[in-house]
């Protein structure tokens, strides 16, 4: 038994996620920008709240998908004083382990439970219903946010205590970025060797460098010039910040993931915060005088 579930956060891939927990009747919604969560619960039949306070009074489970862990400590707080005990939230954040670890333990105050659980599989994944989640954290809270994801989920994997699936996924999209930036430097260059990028993609694609980058996102996105905007750049530059940190306070050596960093965010300097991640490429193509096409 999950009782009824709050959403907060219906923002590119929050949205599509919560269509799926709003058909468990009794979902109550709350966003930053009230005309989305309106618009929202006209089209699911999810109830919107008028603040924070109001859905945590409302509901037995709240799921927050922001930004970072920060925006997360600041939803927590803004509900001080009606957070009630065997409440649980469970946090859909791409966010940092110690950072939930503040939240896990303010929220501890008022008895309520705390999980972290980021997805991976993108937009088209939270659409279909088939996330992948990462759970960290401790029973019996775990087994209660199985059945909280289980609408959105195609796997659901228990990784460790809280903050244990921050790094996961963290470390999960560093290797994301490493790729985009290494598939980008090496298809600019073969385009000015005279390959054709579509035909370089095709032979690494039946060969060992293959990744989901170019099986999927170059092909799709970059030769296609299509480049839709799913993913921003700016929330992968963050996820990198965060690989670092777990990185360092393991005392393990960077020299890959901090080198894509610098890259990442000398990128989001110049390119803003609303591009999508794979507009990467862009500055390297810029670079090299080269379109992977
Ligand atoms: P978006 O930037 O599209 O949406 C962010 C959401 O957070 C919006 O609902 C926004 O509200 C809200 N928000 C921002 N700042 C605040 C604040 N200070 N207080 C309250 N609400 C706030 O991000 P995504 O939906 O793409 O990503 C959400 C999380 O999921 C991130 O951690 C991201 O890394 C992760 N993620 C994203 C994936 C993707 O493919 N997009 C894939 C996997 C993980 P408003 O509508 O008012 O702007």
């Amino acid at each position: 038994m999950t009782g009824s579930t709050g959403f907060i956060g219906l923002g590119a891939i929050g949205r599509p996620m919560a269509v799926h927990v709003a058909g468990v009747p009794g979902t109550v919604v709350w966003n930053r920008t009230a005309e989305r969560a309106r618009e929202f619960a006209q089209e699911t039949g999810a109830t919107p709240a008028g603040s924070i306070r109001e859905l945590v009074e409302a509901v037995e489970t709240v799921i927050t998908c922001l930004p970072t862990s920060a925006e997360v400590m600041e939803v927590a707080r803004a509900a001080e004083g009606a957070w009630r005990a065997g409440q649980l939230l469970v946090d859909a954040t791409s966010g940092d382990p110690a950072g939930s670890r503040e939240v896990a333990a303010f929220l501890a105050e008022a008895g309520v439970g705390f999980v972290d659980a980021p997805v991976s599989g993108g937009t088209d994944g939270a659409r279909a219903g088939t996330l992948t989640v990462m759970l960290g954290g401790d029973e019996p809270w775990v087994t209660r946010a199985r059945a909280v994801v289980a609408p959105y989920a195609g796997k659901v994997e228990h990784v460790g205590p809280i903050g244990a699936a921050h790094a996961l996924k963290a470390v999960n999209n560093a290797l994301l970025a490493v790729n985009i930036q290494a598939a980008a430097e090496g298809l600019a260059a073969l385009v000015q060797c005279g390959v054709k990028a579509e035909v370089a993609l095709e032979v690494i694609n039946a060969s060992s460098g293959r990744s989901n980058v170019t099986e999927n996102l170059f092909p799709e996105r970059v030769v296609t010039r299509a480049f839709p905007r799913t993913f921003r750049l700016a929330l992968l530059d963050k996820d990198l910040g965060v690989a670092l940190k777990v990185l360092e306070e393991t005392g393990v050596r960077s020299g890959s993931i901090r080198t894509t960093r610098e890259a990442f965010a000398r990128a989001r300097a110049a390119l803003g915060e609303e591009v999508d991640h794979v507009e990467f490429v862009k500055t390297v193509e810029e670079a090299s005088g080269v379109e992977i096409r």
